[in-house]
């Protein structure tokens, strides 16, 4: 389960972190009322017949939070915590993210509130076809374009582009992103979110002139992000010594051996129990002494309760707003290095833009070609994230927002108001 915290609400961490931007941008209050909030958020009811013969009940959202410079683009989240603020939250930080890292979407996202963990492959799949088809009219390759997110893959990807193109009468790949390669799907997408990752991480360290050779990291989630990044981390010679998932944490000062810690997760399911390591409480990995701290689980994990404890020179939020306000405060008169989410985790967007033109061209790229662009991409955003932290003297995070938001913003001016 993740860490919940008494404080704010992930939407309204959105709304904060926006409102520091968008005075440090000396935005007009008629812009602020234009993009602060959702365009649109629709929520469906999902009766879905389940393996013992019941109809079961689910809650589902969709919510574009912004299109001003392009379709809605972003994940689709299974988890028994998702809430229509946290979809909205989720979709307001796709909509900077997308402008953080240059690329012509918008910011969407979805999320079902079902436990995946509890539920067999049919009933997640006629979850996900009924899913597809209620939220049918807010989506398409010109108008929103889901994605995986925590506890949904590309198997569902196919799912939903099969519904959506059975509903259509023809084959509509660009619907969604994520997908299988062989329904057009991108070489480098699922790797995408932790390269990017690492991209930031590189940038970063010679930015605070650290080395990584050496590097000790802590890895809080690993899943498709966090062990993604922590696999590269250790290919470019840091020592991954922590790493958590929802069922425990494994710890080994001499470095894990990622690829067999990868292994040992497919056959059991976690990376507890992993040989060669010892066991720590979940908590004790935040405060690790290691020199990169990489939360990739899920929201508001690093709160005012467990900030202070942080040793890490550098946090980078492979997660979404993995810090609530409170521990932005403590980690930042610490003088923690932050990349932010919507910075260090823009891979997989990136990446899915570039599933959707070559969908889009019914032309496909070597997998060396998405990770050079990637790399290109990631390393200029941070660049620009970075002189806009110097020169303004602002923290990382109002910084990406700054740049994410004057985007959506010049955008929006040059659209003006309809009608
Ligand atoms: P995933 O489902 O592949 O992995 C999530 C991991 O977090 C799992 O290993 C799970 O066991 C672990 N976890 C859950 N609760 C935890 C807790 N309290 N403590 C420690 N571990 C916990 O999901 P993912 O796609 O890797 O996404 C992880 C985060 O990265 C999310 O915030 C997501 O929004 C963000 N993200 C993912 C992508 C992507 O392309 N996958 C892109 C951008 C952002």
């Amino acid at each position: 389960m993740p860490v919940q915290t008494k404080e704010k609400n992930a939407h309204e961490v959105a709304l904060e972190n926006f409102d520091m931007a968008a005075e440090a941008l000396n935005l007009s209050d008629d812009m602020r009322a234009m993009i602060k909030y959702p365009e649109r958020a629709l929520q469906v009811g999902l009766p879905v017949r389940m393996d013992d013969g019941h109809i079961a009940h689910f809650d589902g959202f969709r919510v574009q939070h912004n299109t001003a410079r392009g379709p809605a683009k972003g994940g689709i989240r299974y988890h028994p915590n998702v809430t229509k603020e946290e979809v909205m939250a989720l979709a307001t930080w796709m909509t900077w993210k997308c402008a953080v890292v240059n690329i012509p979407f918008g910011g969407g996202k979805g999320g079902v509130c079902c436990n995946p963990k509890e539920m067999s492959n049919t009933e997640i799949e006629h979850l996900t076809r009924r899913y597809a088809a209620s939220i049918l009219p807010l989506i398409g390759p010109q108008q929103d374009i889901p994605a995986p997110d925590v506890y949904t893959n590309s198997q569902i990807m196919a799912w939903i582009m099969d519904t959506y193109s059975m509903t259509k009468g023809y084959s509509v790949p660009g619907v969604v992103t994520g997908k299988p390669i062989s329904l057009g799907g991108s070489l480098g997408r699922s790797e995408a979110t932790g390269r990017g990752v690492f991209n930031t991480i590189e940038s970063a360290l010679e930015h605070l002139r650290l080395s990584l050779k050496g590097a000790r990291v802590a890895v809080q989630g690993f899943g498709n992000a966090g062990s993604v990044a922590a696999q590269m981390l250790e290919s470019n010679q840091a020592r991954v010594i922590g790493v958590s998932d929802s069922r425990g944490c494994v710890l080994n000062e001499n470095g894990l051996d990622i690829t067999k810690l990868n292994q040992h997760k497919e056959r059991t399911g976690s990376v507890v129990g992993f040989p060669g390591s010892e066991p720590i409480r979940p908590e004790e990995l935040l405060a690790l002494a290691c020199e990169i701290l990489i939360p990739a689980a899920l929201e508001n994990t690093v709160h005012g309760g467990n900030a202070s404890r942080v040793q890490a020179k550098l946090v980078a939020e492979a997660a979404n707003g993995p810090l609530t306000p409170e521990a932005d405060r403590i980690l930042e008169a610490k003088g923690t290095f932050i990349i932010p989410d919507i910075l260090c985790n823009a891979g997989g967007v990136t990446v899915s833009y570039f599933e959707w033109v070559q969908d889009e061209q019914h032309m496909f790229w070597e997998a060396q070609d998405v990770y050079n662009r990637l790399e290109r991409v990631m390393k200029i955003a941070f660049k620009e994230v970075l002189r806009i932290h110097v020169e303004n003297k602002v923290g990382m995070r109002t910084a990406a927002n700054m740049l994410g938001i004057g985007r959506v913003a010049e955008a929006t001016k040059a659209r003006g108001l309809y009608p």
